[in-house]
Protein backbone atom coordinates (compact mmCIF):
# COMPACT_ATOMS: atom_id res chain seq x y z
CA UNK A 1 0.00 0.00 0.00
CA UNK A 2 2.39 2.53 0.94
CA UNK A 3 4.71 1.28 -1.47
CA UNK A 4 2.22 1.57 -4.19
CA UNK A 5 0.96 5.77 -3.08
CA UNK A 6 5.18 6.40 -3.05
CA UNK A 7 4.99 5.12 -6.46
CA UNK A 8 2.18 7.02 -7.56
CA UNK A 9 3.74 10.40 -6.33
CA UNK A 10 7.30 9.51 -7.60
CA UNK A 11 5.40 9.51 -11.00
CA UNK A 12 3.51 12.74 -10.47
CA UNK A 13 6.89 14.78 -9.50
CA UNK A 14 9.05 12.89 -12.17
CA UNK A 15 5.96 14.59 -14.79
CA UNK A 16 6.40 17.84 -13.32
CA UNK A 17 10.39 17.82 -13.51
CA UNK A 18 9.79 16.92 -16.82
CA UNK A 19 7.59 20.17 -17.75
CA UNK A 20 9.87 22.39 -15.26
CA UNK A 21 12.90 21.10 -17.22
CA UNK A 22 11.97 22.04 -20.72
CA UNK A 23 9.69 25.02 -20.56
CA UNK A 24 11.71 27.00 -18.34
CA UNK A 25 14.06 29.30 -16.90
CA UNK A 26 16.22 29.24 -13.43
CA UNK A 27 17.90 31.35 -11.02
CA UNK A 28 18.93 30.28 -7.70
CA UNK A 29 19.31 33.43 -5.11
CA UNK A 30 16.92 35.57 -2.71
CA UNK A 31 15.25 38.42 -4.08
CA UNK A 32 15.66 41.08 -1.16
CA UNK A 33 14.58 44.56 -0.67
CA UNK A 34 17.32 47.21 0.00
CA UNK A 35 16.87 50.58 1.52
CA UNK A 36 19.57 53.03 1.25
CA UNK A 37 20.90 56.80 0.56
CA UNK A 38 22.19 58.61 -3.30
CA UNK A 39 24.67 60.92 -1.61
CA UNK A 40 22.75 63.77 -3.50
CA UNK A 41 21.72 66.73 -1.13
CA UNK A 42 19.24 67.99 -0.58
CA UNK A 43 17.46 64.52 -1.75
CA UNK A 44 14.52 63.07 0.20
CA UNK A 45 16.43 60.18 1.41
CA UNK A 46 18.55 62.41 3.67
CA UNK A 47 15.15 63.30 5.54
CA UNK A 48 14.75 59.48 5.99
CA UNK A 49 12.76 58.84 3.22
CA UNK A 50 15.61 56.27 1.97
CA UNK A 51 15.60 54.94 -2.08
CA UNK A 52 14.29 51.15 -2.02
CA UNK A 53 16.05 49.09 -4.42
CA UNK A 54 15.77 45.29 -5.00
CA UNK A 55 18.79 42.75 -4.80
CA UNK A 56 20.00 39.64 -5.73
CA UNK A 57 21.48 37.69 -3.32
CA UNK A 58 23.15 34.43 -3.76
CA UNK A 59 25.70 32.32 -2.43
CA UNK A 60 28.81 30.87 -4.39
CA UNK A 61 31.46 28.36 -2.91
CA UNK A 62 30.88 30.41 0.16
CA UNK A 63 30.85 33.80 -0.78
CA UNK A 64 27.64 36.21 -0.88
CA UNK A 65 27.38 37.69 -4.39
CA UNK A 66 24.34 40.26 -5.49
CA UNK A 67 23.60 41.95 -8.06
CA UNK A 68 20.73 44.68 -8.90
CA UNK A 69 17.63 43.79 -10.07
CA UNK A 70 15.39 46.77 -12.28
CA UNK A 71 11.75 47.00 -10.67
CA UNK A 72 10.87 46.20 -14.16
CA UNK A 73 12.12 42.68 -13.58
CA UNK A 74 11.03 41.63 -10.87
CA UNK A 75 8.32 39.49 -11.92
CA UNK A 76 10.65 37.70 -14.30
CA UNK A 77 13.09 37.14 -11.78
CA UNK A 78 10.52 35.88 -9.12
CA UNK A 79 9.88 33.49 -11.61
CA UNK A 80 13.15 32.19 -12.45
CA UNK A 81 13.44 31.99 -8.87
CA UNK A 82 10.37 30.44 -8.54
CA UNK A 83 11.15 27.73 -11.47
CA UNK A 84 14.71 26.72 -10.06
CA UNK A 85 13.23 26.00 -6.54
CA UNK A 86 9.99 24.06 -7.69
CA UNK A 87 13.29 21.64 -10.20
CA UNK A 88 15.01 21.39 -7.23
CA UNK A 89 12.19 20.08 -4.73
CA UNK A 90 10.95 17.55 -7.37
CA UNK A 91 14.27 16.45 -7.59
CA UNK A 92 14.84 16.17 -3.50
CA UNK A 93 11.21 14.28 -3.60
CA UNK A 94 12.33 11.93 -5.93
CA UNK A 95 16.06 11.58 -4.57
CA UNK A 96 13.91 10.65 -1.37
CA UNK A 97 12.40 8.11 -3.10
CA UNK A 98 15.48 6.63 -4.27
CA UNK A 99 16.95 6.51 -0.93
CA UNK A 100 13.88 4.64 0.37
CA UNK A 101 14.38 1.98 -2.14
CA UNK A 102 17.94 1.72 -1.52
CA UNK A 103 16.78 1.09 2.01
CA UNK A 104 13.99 -1.63 1.53
CA UNK A 105 16.78 -3.53 -0.34
CA UNK A 106 19.12 -3.66 2.57
CA UNK A 107 16.53 -4.43 4.69
ZN1 LIG B 1 18.50 60.10 -2.57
Amino acid sequence: MRRSQMTSAEREWRARLAKVVHRREYLRGTLCVREGTCGKAGCKCTRGEKHVQLVLERSDNGKRRQVYVPKAWEKRVRMWIKEYREATDLLEKISRVQWWKLREREG
